[in-house]
């Protein structure tokens, strides 16, 4: 079965990011998807809409292979994983140190890595572009500290 890609985008962005692994309590790194200029549908039968503002990917449950060779270059320990939370396999960052898988919901939490909910927050985060076309099964969602963080790194955007 082919996957039912909702995202597209000609570059995309991996954000990289520390967390405190729920099972052993130590600090590990943690990675997510951001796009900023893509093409959405949230149904197979929806036609392409073009979004600009800056959306983070969870959930992803498919990635071109071009664009994930370049992810996990960046995150190795991004894997796909089944999770008890979510009854589909998604990619999920797992703990450097234990190996648990660290929920997407749980990264995206208010004062999680990848919900700053102040200045230090973002600090945190670095954004690293990557000019290869990205395909994508997931879901986005937008935020301010998205916009914050992708002004940090202005090299693609215009
Ligand atoms: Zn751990």
């Amino acid at each position: 079965m082919s996957p039912q890609i909702s995202h597209m985008a000609q570059h995309f962005g991996i954000v990289l990011g520390s967390a405190i692994c729920w099972q052993c309590q130590q600090n590990t790194s943690v990675s997510a998807l951001l796009l900023d200029k893509f093409q959405q549908r949230f149904d197979e039968d929806d036609p392409w809409e073009q979004t600009t503002e800056p959306s983070l990917l969870g959930f992803i449950s498919f990635i071109s292979p071009e664009a994930e060779n370049a992810w996990l270059q960046e995150a190795p320990l991004v894997a796909l994983a089944a999770t008890r939370s979510s009854e589909a396999t998604y990619y999920a960052n797992h703990c450097s140190h234990c190996g648990a898988v660290q929920g997407d919901w749980h990264l995206r939490e208010p004062g999680a890595a990848f919900f700053p909910v102040d200045a230090t927050g973002i600090d945190s985060l670095t954004l690293r572009w990557i000019r290869k076309p990205i395909q994508a099964a997931a879901s986005s969602a937008q935020s301010s500290w998205q916009d914050e963080l992708v002004a940090r790194y202005p090299q693609i955007r215009q």
